[in-house]
């Protein structure tokens, strides 16, 4: 058979079946070329949160598409963008008045660290103490692909051929159940002797990682511990952020207001590639000058492009008049009521769920590492095999589906879950 010439994402060409061609997609459905129907239990890779082709999203994009498709952003703006702007820093909790826009999840984080670096850079330039450009990061974290992303990550085999250029940063133990006290003192003992500029975190759930979640009580007592000792507190909600924690922002969920906010994913309904990083008064002023040397000196071309600011506008309308929190609420109940159930098949442990995002850990005894290293492949296959997207991350599995997601196929999940022990 002759090669595509598409080199897929995260896929090795030299093992991986051919990719199902998808022609379009309704709410929690795929539809492939050859006829079958696949529920999408993972959003696409966490983005979709309303569903596919959501016809209010849809519209907003033909129509902005016909008015203004692209404007270059630095020195010129538009309606999209600074309505967008307005109604994100109202929507956002109160602290976080400006946006940056840009177009990931890993160029929001890249932002993030620069606005951190900068913050530092120009008060040391009045005089206002050293510069500093040490990150703390809690372990298992990932934050992105781009080089400064991946250095903010954990590093394994994912960014091993990379790892002599990825930057050094202060590593924090997980909060594990049971052993949060040891996460807290090693963040203070961090943030007294390293001088670090900020931390960044994944706010309740750490999803690449292999969706691990932790407290509200502890994600409140890591940001007022930054705040005690002056280091910058990056909260990066690119998957946790637009419902999928069970609240609009998992910080919520601990009081917590960072300092700076990362979003991307659900910002345009998982429609366009759209990002945001929000920053507090404290970071804007820092930039803020008569000295062009202090300017934050970053950009991409499609910067704020306007189809996909229509796209997030779109979103935020539904989010304001469509009940979006009860739609997510009786998710997360049927996600418990899975969890409940998975509980008790033998073969799976470690059921826990976050809001609409239920996980759970294949039980792997004494098998060996070979065993591991196939096992995520072999039951990805499985679950293709039932018409189920579902990606999991090693034995760990996870279900995080758009909010529209029907009863009877959510339970075609959970069903295909407690049946993939067999593999
Ligand atoms: C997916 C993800 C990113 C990267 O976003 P991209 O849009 O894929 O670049 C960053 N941080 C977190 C927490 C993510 O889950």
């Amino acid at each position: 058979m002759s090669r595509s010439p598409v080199w897929h994402p995260f896929t090795q060409h030299g093992l991986e079946e051919p990719a199902p061609l998808v022609e379009r997609a309704e709410g929690a459905i795929l539809y492939t070329r050859d006829g079958r129907r696949v529920i999408d239990a993972i959003s696409s890779w966490w983005v979709t949160t309303h569903g596919h082709c959501h016809p209010r999203i849809v519209a907003a994009i033909a129509e902005q598409a016909q008015k203004l498709d692209q404007l270059i952003f630095a020195g010129w703006t538009h309606e999209p963008g600074e309505r967008l702007a307005a109604e994100l820093v109202a929507m956002m909790p109160a602290g976080l008045p400006y946006v940056f826009y840009s177009d990931s999840g890993s160029t929001a984080v890249e932002v993030a660290l620069k606005m951190a670096l900068g913050f530092w850079a120009n008060h040391a330039q009045v005089g206002r103490g050293e510069p500093r450009h040490r990150i703390l990061v809690l372990e298992h974290s990932y934050h992105g692909d781009t080089i400064g992303a991946m250095s903010v990550g954990a590093r394994g085999v994912f960014n091993r051929a990379y790892a002599p250029l990825l930057f050094d940063v202060g590593t924090i133990p997980f909060p594990k159940a049971g052993a949060e006290q040891a996460t807290l003192d090693a963040l203070v003992v961090a943030c007294a002797a390293e001088q670090p500029a900020a931390f960044i975190v994944e706010p309740l759930v750490l999803g690449a990682g292999g969706m691990l979640v932790y407290s509200p009580d502890v994600l409140r007592q890591m940001r007022s511990i930054c705040a005690a000792h002056g280091v910058l507190f990056i909260a990066d909600e690119v998957m946790t952020g637009w419902g999928r924690t069970g609240t609009l922002l998992a910080c919520e969920q601990a009081g917590v207001v960072p300092d700076i906010l990362c979003l991307a994913k659900g910002l345009t309904g998982g429609s366009m590639p759209l990002a945001v990083t929000l920053a507090s008064e404290a970071i804007y002023d820092a930039h803020y000058s008569q000295d062009r040397s202090k300017t934050f000196y970053h950009s991409s071309s499609y910067t704020a492009n306007p189809i996909a600011c229509a796209a997030a506008l779109a979103n935020l309308a539904i989010w304001r008049e469509e009940p979006v929190l009860a739609r997510i609420a009786a998710l997360a109940e049927r996600q418990e009521a899975a969890r409940a159930m998975l509980t008790d098949v033998p073969g799976i442990v470690n059921t826990r769920v976050c809001g609409t995002i239920l996980a759970l850990d294949y039980e792997l005894g004494a098998a060996d590492a070979g065993y591991l290293s196939t096992l995520g492949p072999r039951l990805t296959a499985f679950f293709r095999e039932r018409d189920l997207l579902l990606r999991p991350l090693g034995n760990t599995a996870y279900v995080m589906p758009p909010y529209c997601i029907a009863t009877d196929d959510l339970a075609r999940v959970s069903a295909a879950l407690a049946d993939a022990t067999y593999l």
